[in-house]
């Protein structure tokens, strides 16, 4: 059965806006019958279990509810390691040996969008290769051939269209985007899409900061024969001088605004009278939601 989730990274406490983004996950998920799944993308961040566990207990302590234990991205290694060699046994990774300084002073084609990978390594030669990994002195970066079959030198990026019930069509750039680090950790991009795969997700509600990264990750979703998707990226949570939020902020993590309080400053940002979240069900209406981020001001 189809499911929606949350996915902290459990780099420091959640904050009103990441609770916001929670609830506004599980509405999707419970007012269009899916089950709603709690996942730790805990793979930069393997040490802070302490973390991770005060994530899921605030989570829970505003009433959000999820039908599975909460799966940990650490100990998927093998889920990432067969996405990879699928890859690699199609040709479509190569390996990267260029430092993120190299990426910075690559010559660019003319209309290269910004950020995007130059193509540097991904025409060497067996003999290039053989002399860049040697000098390295790590292992090297894998990159996905994004347009595998097409001539040298590659088109400036590949474009993915995806659908995002608050933004519509969204098109991006798909680069040669890196499926496994340096460090050997697998890439952010590849971990999300093939445990969204394996838990049957096909609901991802988060961050609007992350709609950028969701035309990847549905065209390496579609590479691997995973269903794309249903995207919706909803407005962040800002400051009032329009930054993220941070500690110096003022109260923002439950442990500071009290579960009351938090429950009643989301409803409000959205609009609903709500003192849990299960009241905020019968008025959920994704149409209606705010466009804008909110402008949280700690009372
Ligand atoms: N773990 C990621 C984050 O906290 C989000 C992953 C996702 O929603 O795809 O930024």
């Amino acid at each position: 059965m189809n499911a929606g989730r949350f996915a902290p990274s459990p780099s420091a406490d959640l904050h009103i806006g990441n609770l916001r983004t929670a609830v506004l996950a599980w509405l999707f998920a419970r007012t269009t019958g899916r089950r709603f799944l709690m996942r730790v993308d805990d793979l930069d961040d393997r040490t802070f279990t302490d973390i991770a566990r005060r994530q899921l207990e605030d989570l829970a302590a505003i009433g959000i509810t999820w039908d599975e234990p909460a799966q940990w991205q650490t100990q998927h290694a093998d889920r990432y390691a067969d996405a990879i060699s699928q890859l690699a046994g199609r040709e479509l990774l190569y390996e990267c040996y260029c430092s993120r300084r190299d990426i910075a002073q690559a010559p660019r084609a003319p209309h290269a969008p910004e950020g995007a990978y130059p193509g540097t390594c991904r025409d060497l030669t067996d003999a290039d290769r053989t002399e860049r990994r040697a000098q390295l002195g790590r292992p090297p970066a894998l990159r996905l051939r994004t347009d595998a079959g097409a001539e040298s030198p590659a088109p400036p990026a590949v474009t993915h269209t995806v659908h995002d019930l608050l933004h519509g069509d969204y098109t991006g750039i798909v680069d040669d985007f890196v499926v496994r680090r340096g460090d050997g950790v697998p890439a952010y991009n590849l971990a999300v899409v093939v445990d969204d795969a394996a838990q049957d997700i096909d609901q991802v509600v988060r961050g609007d900061d992350l709609l950028p990264s969701s035309p990847r990750q549905a065209y390496l979703a579609r590479l691997l024969g995973y269903p794309e998707p249903t995207y919706a990226h909803v407005a962040l949570v800002l400051n009032s001088d329009g930054a993220r939020l941070a500690k110096r902020d003022g109260a923002i993590t439950l442990a500071e605004i009290g579960v009351e309080r938090a429950i009643a400053q989301i409803a409000d940002s959205l609009g609903y009278q709500a003192s849990t979240v299960e009241d905020m069900l019968p008025q959920f209406d994704p149409a209606k939601l705010p466009r804008e981020p909110w402008i949280y001001r700690p009372s």
